[in-house]
This record gives structure tokens, C-alpha cells and sequence, in this order.
């Protein structure tokens, strides 16, 4: 039986393993993380050592668990994987952490979902490769303490104004992933079409990158879904113009904005008058839950300046109007 705390590596989503970068050198985008880690691993390599821990913080999809992957083959290590909610109990990390092999990359995926006294157990375990676990209950009770293999603990989170203080400062190399460009994606979207057989005309690729909102992620699912059109109605090659009507048919619009996008957008224009509106009452109204809206939703309305976010609230920012095709009420937050 496996360890019920360690996920399969393979998510339902990445069924096409095969995709991910495998090398620093394979991964686009994302350069000043890239170069920074090119040295640090090179660094642990030459002096025989863990690389210290590493916390990769930013939206989901953009290559945190991809490049701890890609941490571990170029360490030349074995690779763990768990998430913070799948660590109930202290025993659950404390297994884990004492199955690792010398220098081995262990990855948490949402970290800041950690309870806290699993949280407790990776302290000393981090600072010092050590574990002191309680044995038994009451009067009896006592510590143990247990050697650890030296390991580099890469964790992720989306969320990282969550993370307790104590946790965040015992990673030595904090790095956060940055939304990526048009022409970044544009490459990975042309790599992925190559790698899968597909034939990509003109600016076919371009074109999914323009509407994937930044993330690799979402770049790779809609090239799928292309390629499902291409396959069925475009005689197996992908043009810009069956892109455009494969994305517009799957409700992906110009800028990249799904229909759960459009809803929050819609939302605070024609019932808030732009706002600002606070991120409870769109919760409530929209029936998703915040950390939905701050994780996934809000981001990238952010980064593109659609919305602002101020003390009172999400605002709408005159681009969103335009892209609504509304005008904006004459004073707008009044
Ligand atoms: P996260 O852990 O940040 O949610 P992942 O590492 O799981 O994101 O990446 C999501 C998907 O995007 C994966 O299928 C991965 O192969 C792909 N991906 C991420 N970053 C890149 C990149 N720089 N180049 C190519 N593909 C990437």
C-alpha cells in the first residue's frame, strides 16, 4: 500500500508527463529564478551537500512543482511529494522525513495549509535535521529525539501572506514565480504542439499564449482542447484563425478571461457600479469561495489592471469597462 500522504506525481491533468520540462535548460520563462537556482544547485553539487530549502511562492500553474522536480534530477536525488492538507498528524511528516535518502528533495505543495503542529514537527527538522517526537501520553509522555538524513524541503504555496512567520524564515532561498509573458508562452505552447505530433500553422501558437493568462497550465489545456477542434474539424493542423474560434467557442475571450472571470468583472459593474465591493460580498454573490477568488481569480484581473484592490474593496479599473463594453458611471466609486 503507498503512503496515503504522498500524492501520486502524476495529476490527473499532467497525464502527458512527457510535456513537463525535465532540465533548468528545457524550462522556459521565469529567468531570474532559473539563474539564481542554476547556482545554488550547482553550488550543493560541488560541495557534496542538501541545497537549502527552497520556497516557491505565486499563482497555481505556473511551475512550482515542475521545477522542484527538476530541482531533485539536477541534484541528482530522489524526489517526495506531499501537500499540506494531506499531513494531518506530526507521525505523517515524521514517516516521511525519516524514509528520505541522504540529500533527497522533499516537496510540500500548499504549505500554508499546514496544521500547526505538524508545522512544529518541520522545524527542528529543517534547522537541524532532527525530530523530536512525544511517545506515549499523560506523566509518562517523553521526547525522543531522532537523527534525519540532511534533505531540502522545497515548499509551495500560492498564499504566502498565510505562512506563519517562523515557517517562512527558515527557508534560505525564497523565490516567487512571476506571470509569464506572451512570447514565453508562445514557445511552450509551440514545444508542446511539437512534442504531441501536431502541426501548428502561422500564428496558431501565438494565439493560445495570448489568451492562456499567463500560466502554463492553462496554455497546455487549451492547446488541448485546440488540437480536439483541429483533429475533428480543421483536418489536424492548427491556424490562428481555428484557435481563435476553438478558444472563443470554449468561452476563453481576447484577453485570455474565462467565464468565471467575466462573472466577477460583470458582477461588480452592474451591481456595485464598479465598486468598490468587498471580497466577502463577492464571494457570497458569486458562490465561490474566497480563496478561490484571492488564489485563481484576482491575480491575473490584477496583474492585467482590470481591478484594483483598495482598503474598501476590488474596484473596477477603466480597462475592465472597456473590456465589458460598458461605460463607466461618471464619478466611479462615488
Ligand atoms: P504549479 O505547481 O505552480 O501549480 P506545475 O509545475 O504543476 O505548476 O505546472 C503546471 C503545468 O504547466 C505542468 O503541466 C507543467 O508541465 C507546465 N509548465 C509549467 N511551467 C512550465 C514551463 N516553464 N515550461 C513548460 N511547461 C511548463
Amino acid at each position: 500500500e503507498p503512503d496515503p500522504a504522498l500524492r501520486p506525481e502524476q495529476l490527473p491533468e499532467d497525464r502527458d508527463r512527457a510535456l513537463r520540462p525535465k532540465m533548468l535548460d528545457d524550462f522556459i520563462g521565469q529567468a531570474e529564478a532559473r539563474s539564481n537556482l542554476r547556482v545554488f544547485i550547482q553550488s550543493a553539487r560541488q560541495r557534496g551537500e542538501s541545497m537549502d530549502h527552497t520556497l516557491f511562492h505565486g499563482p497555481p500553474g505556473l511551475g512550482k512543482t515542475t521545477l522542484a522536480q527538476i530541482m531533485a534530477r539536477e541534484l541528482g536525488v530522489g524526489f517526495r511529494m506531499t501537500s499540506g492538507p494531506v499531513l494531518a498528524k506530526a507521525g505523517d511528516l515524521a514517516a516521511i522525513l525519516t524514509n528520505l535518502e541522504p540529500r533527497d528533495v522533499l516537496f510540500i505543495d500548499e504549505i500554508h495549509r499546514l496544521n500547526a503542529t505538524v508545522e512544529e514537527v518541520l522545524y527542528p527538522a529543517m534547522e537541524d535535521y532532527e525530530l523530536d517526537l512525544v511517545i506515549g501520553e499523560g506523566p509518562a509522555a517523553r521526547t525522543v529525539r531522532i537523527e534525519l538524513q540532511p534533505f531540502t524541503l522545497v515548499g509551495a504555496t500560492t498564499r504566502l501572506g498565510l505562512l506563519t512567520t517562523p515557517l517562512r524564515d527558515r527557508f534560505g532561498i525564497p523565490t516567487r514565480l512571476n506571470f509569464y509573458e506572451i512570447p514565453e508562452l508562445e514557445t511552450i505552447v509551440a514545444g508542446n504542439a511539437r512534442k504531441l505530433g501536431v502541426t501548428m500553422k502561422g500564428d496558431g501558437a501565438l494565439e493560445i499564449a495570448r489568451r492562456a493568462r499567463g500560466t502554463p497550465r492553462i496554455a497546455g489545456r487549451l492547446l488541448r482542447r485546440v488540437v480536439d477542434f483541429a483533429v475533428v474539424e480543421g483536418g489536424g493542423v492548427v491556424t490562428q484563425a481555428l484557435a481563435d474560434s476553438s478558444l472563443t467557442r470554449l468561452g476563453v475571450d481576447s484577453l485570455g478571461l474565462d467565464g468565471a472571470d467575466r462573472r466577477y468583472l460583470k458582477l461588480i459593474a452592474e451591481n456595485y457600479a464598479g465598486g468598490p465591493v468587498g471580497i466577502e460580498t463577492l464571494s457570497a454573490a458569486l458562490s465561490e469561495s474566497r480563496d478561490a477568488l484571492e488564489e485563481v481569480v484576482e491575480p491575473y484581473l490584477l496583474q492585467q489592471g482590470l481591478i484594483q484592490r483598495t482598503p474598501r474593496g476590488r474596484m473596477l479599473a477603466q480597462k475592465a469597462w472597456a473590456h465589458l463594453g460598458m461605460a463607466a458611471p461618471k464619478a466611479p466609486g462615488q
